[in-house]
């Protein structure tokens, strides 16, 4: 499927407005239908930590994480942004990527009141993530 360009057609084409909890629930949800490994590479946690994890995502919950160095905190952190989509849609020329639904800054809060659907105006698509 083709990226959306404009608000309108991402509207069209059904991109959800939704939080990163409600993102990060229902990637969780898919994973688990799915039966793949949500932690690829933590050993010893499967039956503590990963439950509760999974708990907390799912009840969206706010997450903190406390133990002693060493005990997989950072890799835990960083497997969770798997569940995160691949893209966002973000305004074209945005200096903080403003999300088409929620634009935060003057300029693109003026682009969207002054034409809702942003034709003519791209919206482009990319997550940024290592690992
Ligand atoms: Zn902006």
């Amino acid at each position: 499927m083709d990226r959306a360009t404009t608000i309108g057609e991402l509207r069209a084409a059904g991109y959800p407005d939704r939080t990163i909890k409600e993102e990060l629930r229902e990637n969780l949800l898919a994973r688990l239908r799915a039966g793949d490994e949500l932690f690829p590479g933590l050993v010893g946690f499967d039956d503590s930590v990963l439950p509760a994890i999974e708990r907390g995502i799912l009840a969206g919950h706010d997450l903190i994480l406390l133990g002693e160095r060493g005990q997989a905190k950072t890799r835990l952190v960083r497997a969770l942004v798997r569940l995160l989509d691949d893209a966002v849609p973000m305004i074209a020329g945005c200096e903080i990527n403003d999300h088409p639904y929620h634009p935060i800054c003057a300029r693109c809060r003026g682009l969207v009141a002054a034409d809702p659907d942003g034709a003519g105006r791209s919206v482009t698509s990319s997550r940024s993530t290592t690992g």
